[in-house]
């Protein structure tokens, strides 16, 4: 278990962060879960060992350095933080709320458009796809 430790150990040191029991303990929950969890889910399977601030200031210090990825007020783990080239989405289903990533590699190919289009220049791209998964169909 937590065998995102070292790697996240790695990033954290580089930008002279500690590694709390904090962090230890959201990772260890993060690591258990494939679907999002709210900071207030995370206090509540922690049974309260951690006050929602500090769970939100842990998220957002795993989430600079790419650990986990946060959508509508929910975090997950990076299934693959070495990853950079491609765009990380999730496939969440609305009945079971799992939620699969996947890395699209379609980044380029629209950025190269919208700049040709529109002289716009891309730097992020909000998506979610939700749907039904393979075990709810
Ligand atoms: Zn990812
Ligand atoms: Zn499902």
């Amino acid at each position: 278990m937590n065998q995102n430790l070292a790697p996240v150990e790695a990033a954290f040191s580089a930008r002279r962060w500690r590694v709390t029991l904090g962090v230890r303990e959201v990772l260890r929950i993060l690591e258990t879960h494939d679907h999002f969890l709210s900071a207030h889910e995370i206090e509540k399977i922690l049974d309260h060992s951690l006050d929602v601030t500090t769970i939100y200031r842990v998220l957002e210090k795993l989430q600079e350095v790419r650990f986990v990825h946060e959508f509508q007020g929910k975090w997950r783990l990076c299934s693959d933080c070495h990853n950079q080239t491609e765009s990380h989405h999730f496939l969440i289903c609305e009945n079971c709320g799992s939620a699969e990533e996947i890395f699209l590699d379609y980044h380029e190919a629209i950025s190269d458009q919208l700049a040709r289009e529109k002289q716009f220049l891309l730097k992020k791209v909000h998506l979610g796809f939700l749907g039904t998964c393979r075990n709810c169909r």
